[in-house]
């Protein structure tokens, strides 16, 4: 591999094209362009796609984990538990119902939350527990359930649209799962969210929290015997609702999910290959009990085994042209949260490097093998 002919690699590229273009013509042209028979059709193909009985899409997987919070009845006095190291809202989303974060550690290996350390964090308070499910690989979700009880779990699958655990989907292992389309995640619809269920009585209660509380969704309003009649609203509620133009997207999107991830799946192998050879730097492992979803390809650095620190091995790969970034942060060394709740970035040490050591190489389906077989170089050549 020539490493003199500079190439430029982002982290990731969202794959939309003329498909997901052409998909919005027909809400733009017909006039429906907010919630309507596109969203409806996007959630009935989502659902399907991760075996659960509900599907509701939402305008991100921050306004997902917030309804599905509220749906719990999660308020003030009340304790949800966390993983420390994950996107920064899974932690907000708590807050904003009024109720208080407690952080768990993660495992440095998969970067998901420690059901260990989980166990040690549970008290009568305890109201829900939010595993993430990092990168695209779940967390252990059974020694998870044991651990929780009757505790609700809210999967924070925000980057595992169509990754599995045992067979079974993320967004149908706990309570409630939460899905985000940003255009980082695999299949993307600008912003969006979506959340699903099996609790029929859950899923009616976000579909109209969603909706400002409404009793019926103005679809059903317009569309009804009465239209002029506005519905009643026995609930305080938001307007999370997805449009038609995403919904659009997100049909076209969805269909090309599974084959994404497959291409995504072989890359990831030959990264895994390759790299076997490069001894500070550990790459993904996992049992075989999960089915990876790709969305990120996080790696650990070993400093007392690199050539540079994590940083400098950031910035050499940076001026080669290769995008790379920290696997995501651990929240509880953010200032607001660290002044919050007046924690170190010590008590939870496997987030704490996690944050400090992990690097996501660029995996993504714009990539060509040219472009795979350069940062195998880059990497190789530090
Ligand atoms: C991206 C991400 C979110 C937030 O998703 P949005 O759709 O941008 O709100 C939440 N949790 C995790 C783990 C994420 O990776």
């Amino acid at each position: 591999m020539n490493l003199t002919e500079k190439r430029n690699i982002p982290i990731s590229l969202p794959m939309t094209g003329i498909e997901e273009w052409e998909a919005t013509k027909e809400p733009l042209m017909s006039g429906w362009i907010t919630s309507g028979p596109k969203v409806r059709e996007f959630e009935k193909i989502f659902a399907e796609r991760h075996q659960v009985k509900h599907a509701l899409a939402v305008t991100s997987a921050t306004t997902a984990l917030h309804l599905a919070l509220v749906a719990l009845g999660i308020g003030p006095g009340d304790e949800v538990i966390v993983p420390a190291f994950t996107w920064v809202s899974t932690a907000n989303v708590v807050l904003y119902c009024g109720a208080k974060v407690v952080f768990a550690d993660v495992d440095p290996v998969t970067f998901n939350i420690d059901p260990v350390d989980l166990k040690k964090r549970i008290t009568s308070k305890t109201k829900a527990i939010i595993p993430v499910h990092l990168f695209g690989l779940c967390a252990d979700m059974d020694e998870i359930k044991k651990i929780a009880g009757a505790i609700p779990l809210v999967e924070d699958g925000a980057c595992a649209a169509g990754a599995g655990y045992k067979g079974v989907p993320a967004g149908a292992l706990g309570t409630i799962g939460c899905f985000s389309f940003h255009p980082r995640k695999s299949i993307t619809t600008g912003e969006g969210g979506m959340i699903t269920t099996n609790d029929d009585r859950l899923a009616d209660l976000m579909g109209m929290l969603r909706n400002h509380g409404a009793s019926i969704s103005e679809e059903q309003r317009h569309h009804g015997p009465r239209p002029y009649i506005l519905p009643d609203f026995n609930l305080m509620g938001f307007n999370y609702r997805m449009t038609d133009l995403q919904g659009a997207v997100g049909v076209v999107q969805l269909k090309k999910l599974d084959q994404y991830i497959d291409e995504r799946e072989i890359w990831a192998a030959y990264y895994k290959k390759e790299l076997a050879s490069v001894e500070w730097l550990r790459t993904p492992s996992f049992g075989k009990d999960y089915k990876h979803g790709w969305q990120s390809f996080a790696c650990f650095v070993d400093e007392s085994k690199a050539p540079f620190s994590r940083n400098e091995i950031m910035e050499k790969l940076q001026e080669m042209g290769i995008s790379t970034r920290p696997g995501t942060h651990a929240v509880h060394m953010l200032n607001f949260y660290k002044e919050t709740y007046q924690i170190k970035a010590s008590d939870f040490p496997g987030a704490q490097a996690a944050n400090d050591y992990s690097m996501a190489i660029p995996l993504h389906n714009r990539m060509s093998s040219e472009d795979f077989e350069y940062v195998v170089a880059a990497i190789k050549a530090l």
